[in-house]
């Protein structure tokens, strides 16, 4: 009798559990609502921090095999922007921040393989340079600065094939709340002229290092010339109404089962809180 009571109870609490940490109940959000998918690496990880930013090839695969053969449609960020009146039921972006040369070597075969499109947030001085620390001191481990970053080549590989559209993840990844307007014009401004001279296209998608930036931040993206700009808060816009300079997107970690990323992809997160 004591035992029923207390698997009883485990059971319970394992409910409590998995429906906070996944929120299942939650309906889905409207499918004529786009949905930005964020990623950095596709890269497995192999001990260090930044787990979460790095998702394995293999997942990543099955994650874009799902997406294919589920329905969705594959949107570059400018696509989803100048087609937002008109968009299909399932539109979807994938995103991808900082330019690590792993979205070269592992995600554009993958890319390829399905068709999918995909936008690269590009940070133009990439090479080399520690910013994780520009966040929190404390993460002053170089360790993303010794994560190989795209070549130029790598670069024009991918424009040339269609899928790939290049947007401006600023010239440094800086942290623009710790700017002067000089600064920040030189971030942001300076960054979509230097992309456009470089690969001779234009830049019109902009994403927010470290997702922080304030009201004068996104003035100036869209003085600039950008049409759009992303950030790290999770969420899923209407593009119809939506503020283009503040898009929310789909944070897709590393630490994510395929229960966890389905369930983002109804809702925009996957529990009560992340
Ligand atoms: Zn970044």
């Amino acid at each position: 009798m004591m035992m029923w009571f207390e698997t009883g109870v485990a059971l319970a609490a394992a409910g409590v559990y998995y429906s906070y940490r996944y929120a299942w109940w939650r309906p889905a959000l409207s499918y004529s609502f786009p949905r930005i998918l964020m990623y950095h690496m596709i890269k497995k990880h192999q001990g260090g921090k930044f787990r979460g930013l790095r998702v394995s090839p293999k997942i990543f695969e099955k994650q874009v095999k799902y997406l294919a053969e589920n329905g969705w449609h594959f949107f570059t960020m400018r696509e989803l922007i100048t087609q937002r009146e008109s968009l299909p039921p399932k539109a979807i972006a994938l995103t991808f921040d900082d330019g690590y040369e792993d979205n070269y070597t592992h995600a554009f075969p993958i890319l390829q393989k399905y068709g999918a499109k995909a936008t690269i947030y590009l940070v133009v001085e990439r090479h080399g340079r520690e910013w994780s620390s520009k966040r929190k001191s404390k993460n002053n481990s170089g360790e993303l600065m010794h994560e190989p970053k795209l070549t130029d080549a790598q670069i024009e590989e991918m424009l040339a094939s269609g899928l790939v559209e290049i947007g401006s993840h600023t010239m440094t990844h800086d942290n623009l709340s710790r700017l002067d307007e000089k600064g920040k014009h030189h971030e942001i401004a300076d960054a979509k002229r230097a992309i456009e001279e470089r690969f001779g296209i234009r830049c019109d998608a902009f994403c927010y290092p470290f997702g922080i930036f304030d009201e004068k931040d996104a003035a100036l993206v869209e003085a600039a010339g950008y049409t759009n700009a992303t950030t790290t808060q999770a969420g899923i816009d209407d593009l119809r109404s939506a503020d283009l300079y503040r898009l929310r997107r789909i944070t897709v970690s590393g630490k994510d089962n395929f229960l966890a990323f389905w369930l983002k992809l109804r809702t925009g997160k996957r529990g009560v809180k992340k």
